[in-house]
């Protein structure tokens, strides 16, 4: 049995970098894509072939507005041995998402903090969350060292066959993500994409404008920080993006737009009504110390009150199968080393371990 996740190496060009990813999770890939079409039927109602067709849709907005990760896409397509639409999908499978109709009550997902000097013992900005999604997630999640022709160095984890999702690199920015939802979305840049890209940036004034400058496909929040100690949530959706600055050196964000106007088109604080406890209950554990490390943050994401809505999650037995979520991993980022501390599944039950740049 596996007790940690698989570390991927990619190195050099785009595309090789992709074949290596591809063949190296082949398996975890097919099952991913598989756990996708069950979990679209439930939530959306969409058979396979129409998402698919959907998800290529989004090659016009690659090709013309992030060309080397279509190549990634491509190399990693062609390593698992499985179409491009395919790769394209689990991408863009946040966005491809709001199509169809949602349940009336979906489990709620992340909780996120980032910290900045002032609030931890060591002085250094941290940022954590605990990645809660499908339960099966667990075995189709990688960590990626990447090391690419263009640089910058960079940790991040992702599931098999996306691009990025939560990570850290070389210059120290670093990016957690919750998602938000929002009624429809539109063919502009998935935010696993946008997320590899933050790992692309100098600090976080850069990774800011670049999110700000894009065209944007879906809705989420990303919460990023650099070794300078500047912390910034984004909330955003196609139409609209607002910036949060952390409030006494600390900004906490679970599924739901904080910012009154973007509120306004908020189907999360419907769909997943637990954001409002989770956030209440991650806000008044922040303030209960002036300071923080490692250790006392672990207490936080370990925090089990509210079951099953707690901010450690595990999926509930008598949920519905495509609606069982877990914390998958928890992840404390240091941004002034530019490593990681994961977990694999719930930190209550499994150890932090370092993960360092290539
Ligand atoms: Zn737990």
């Amino acid at each position: 049995m596996k007790d940690f996740f698989p570390i991927i190496e990619l190195k050099g060009k785009p595309y090789e970098m992709g074949k290596t990813h591809g063949r190296a999770l082949a398996k975890e890939i097919n099952a991913n894509v598989e756990l996708y079409f069950m979990m679209f039927r439930g939530l959306t109602g969409l058979e396979p072939q129409q998402c698919l067709t959907h998800a290529g849709r989004f090659l016009d907005v690659m090709q013309k507005d992030a060309p080397l990760l279509l190549e990634e896409m491509e190399g990693i397509a062609r390593g698992a041995e499985v179409p491009l639409k395919e790769i394209l999908f689990l991408n863009a499978r946040s966005e491809l998402m709001s199509m169809g109709q949602a349940p009336d009550d979906m489990p709620g997902e992340c909780t996120a903090i980032g910290l900045t000097g002032e609030r931890t013992s060591s002085g250094k900005p941290i940022l954590v969350q605990n990645w809660d999604w499908h339960e099966r997630v667990r075995q189709t999640t990688a960590i990626f060292r990447i090391e690419p022709e263009q640089r910058p160095k960079a940790i991040f984890l992702a599931e098999a066959g996306q691009v990025g999702k939560i990570g850290v690199n070389e210059n120290g920015v670093g990016v957690l993500l919750n998602i938000l939802i929002i009624e429809g979305m539109e063919y502009g840049l998935p935010v696993h994409v946008l997320l590899r890209m933050v790992m692309g940036t100098q600090n976080t004034a850069e990774a800011v404008a670049l999110v700000k400058n894009a065209r944007r496909a879906g809705a989420s929040h990303f919460l990023i920080g650099d070794k300078n100690g500047n912390i910034k949530g984004l909330e955003l959706m196609p139409q609209a993006i607002k910036k949060i600055d952390p409030s006494g050196g600390a900004l906490v964000h679970t599924n739901h737009y904080c910012d009154a106007h973007l509120a306004k088109k908020d189907m999360g604080r419907l769909l997943m009504p637990d954001s409002f406890a989770r956030f209440d209950r991650a806000a008044a554990l922040i303030s209960t110390r002036k300071k923080w490390d490692n250790k006392s943050l672990a207490e936080i994401f370990t925090n089990h009150d509210d079951v099953p809505i707690s901010i450690c999650r595990h999926a509930q037995a008598e949920s519905e199968e495509f609606l069982r979520t877990d914390t998958v991993a928890s992840c404390i980022i240091d941004l002034t080393e530019s490593k990681m501390r994961v977990s694999y599944g719930q930190p209550c039950g499994a150890p932090y371990r370092e993960v360092v740049l290539p």
